[in-house]
């Protein structure tokens, strides 16, 4: 291609689209280069929108996006082997009113119509184009991409990687290292289909409304790592991830633990003769804060999965995705808009939106949480195990006093943990979460 564009974006999940839409809207020339056949078919998510980061760029989107059900009750269970106890459930009649805060979606549907947004607002989007590396100039400046098409160099002022957990195209360019396994959680996660009144029925709420359970405990066998299940209008989302290097120290699949996970008690019959029809597994970048990459550079900036950018103590990465993307987006417009280059001083703008923004205030928040949680195995497994027999005696009326009960508990904790392990525990705990 002769043609020369203002910013090349790789990539088409929520932050390329983020940022191609926002630069289009503002009149700059765009081309977004997608390797999968159409936007979506690559990406895997539980997934939940979350509504505030696109309401940025697409403030209508709600009339017209392909959205599943709004979510009205969160629950949070601790599972052992046989029991879960439910540490939260909370419902809000104000999550029943619009406009509503988080939806469930089918990234596959959301991606393609996010794709023709960005097309409308006058992207030029190529699909089944694969990036295989960046285009320097004899300073080092990043001045285009190299596909794998015939003749595939395509030149632009700036390139904005937005190629996922893995982004090959920064790692061979030397932007970027590979992801190590201790920042990297493998999820897996199928779609389980069941009519939509059953779904309505099994978990107690209305028409187009949504229930959100993330699960914890002993269904990771001690692993750092969650389970969830959501539901969309006529099937589930039900998935279970947890750390690569954990996976390859217990030399697990996550497939067995998604196994055990839909043979628990307490799910087995939410999803009881639901058909599935989909099976992806998918890399997480969980390594937080402190496994943060460079961010910008001459001409180029990295955003979403590709940058780390994912909250994984709150589950949330697509919100991230979409804020980075946007404010990618918005460095260059302002430059372009008062004439300055892409240099990397006139890009490190990027950063301090950044630093700015909830995105790196919530990453800087839990930068000790994964060492934190990697250190410490009793957090997804002892305490969990601790809280269900605790649940169990409490809640057996069986005619022994509640004093014996409560002594028989505290022998059960002292027997797993020691004294002095529980208040360093919750000390460090204080420190990683406060
Ligand atoms: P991606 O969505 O990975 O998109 C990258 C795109 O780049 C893809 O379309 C890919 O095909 C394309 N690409 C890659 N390489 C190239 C190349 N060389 N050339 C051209 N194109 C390329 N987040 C939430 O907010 N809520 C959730 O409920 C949630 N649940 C999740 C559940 C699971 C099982 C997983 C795996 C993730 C979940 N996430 C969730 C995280 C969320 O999916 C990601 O944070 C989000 O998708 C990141 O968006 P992205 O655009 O940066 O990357």
């Amino acid at each position: 291609m002769s043609e020369k564009f203002d910013v090349i974006v790789v990539g088409a999940g929520p932050s390329g689209n983020a940022a191609a839409y926002t630069l289009a809207r503002a009149g700059l020339s765009v081309l977004q280069l997608e390797r999968g056949e159409s936007p979506g078919t690559k990406n895997v998510q539980g997934a939940i929108l979350y509504a505030h980061a696109l309401e940025k760029i697409i403030p209508d989107f709600r009339d017209h996006a392909p959205l599943e059900r709004h979510v009205v009750e969160q629950r949070m269970w601790l599972m052992d082997e046989a029991q879960a106890c439910s540490g939260m459930t909370y419902r809000d009649e104000q999550f029943a009113q619009p406009p509503h805060y988080r939806y469930t979606i089918v990234r596959a549907r959301f991606d393609r119509w996010f794709s023709e947004q960005v097309r409308e607002a006058g992207a030029t989007v190529i699909n089944e184009t694969t990036v295989t590396g960046l285009l320097k100039d004899k300073n080092g400046k990043v001045v285009g991409v190299q596909t794998e098409r015939d003749g595939g160099e395509i030149r632009a002022d700036a390139v904005i990687l937005a190629d996922g957990v893995n982004s090959l195209v920064a790692q061979r360019a030397g932007l970027r290292e590979d992801i190590r396994a201790e920042h990297a959680a493998l999820a897996v996660k199928e779609m389980l289909f069941l009519p939509r009144e059953t779904i309505e029925q099994r978990f107690g709420i209305g028409e187009e409304q949504g229930v959100v359970i993330e699960i914890a405990g002993r269904i990771t066998h001690g692993m750092v790592g969650t389970g969830f299940l959501y539901t969309n209008h006529d099937s589930l989302a039900i998935g279970i991830g947890c750390m690569l290097s954990d996976l390859r120290r217990q030399q697990l699949s996550p497939y067995q633990l998604l196994e055990g996970l839909k043979r628990h008690p307490s799910i087995r019959p939410l999803i009881e003769g639901a058909e599935m029809k989909e099976y992806a597994a998918h890399v997480i970048p969980e390594g937080g804060y402190k496994a943060l990459p460079r961010l910008y550079g001459d001409g180029w900036m990295i955003v979403g999965d590709s940058a780390g950018f994912v909250n994984a103590v709150h589950r949330e990465g697509s919100n991230l995705a979409m804020t980075s993307g946007r404010l990618a987006a918005e460095t260059l417009i302002a430059l372009k808009t008062r004439d300055k280059p892409f240099t990397a001083s006139n890009l490190s703008a990027y950063k301090a939106a950044l630093d700015g923004s909830f995105v790196m205030k919530d990453l800087k928040k839990y930068a000790e949480v994964p060492s934190f949680l990697h250190g410490n195995p009793h957090m997804l497994g002892t305490y969990p195990s601790l809280l269900n027999t605790a649940a169990r005696e409490m809640l057996m009326v069986d005619g022994t006093d509640k004093r014996t009960k409560q002594r028989r508990i505290f022998a059960e904790v002292r027997e797993k943990r020691s004294l002095l392990g529980l208040v360093g525990d919750s000390y460090r705990f204080w420190r990683a979460f406060k």
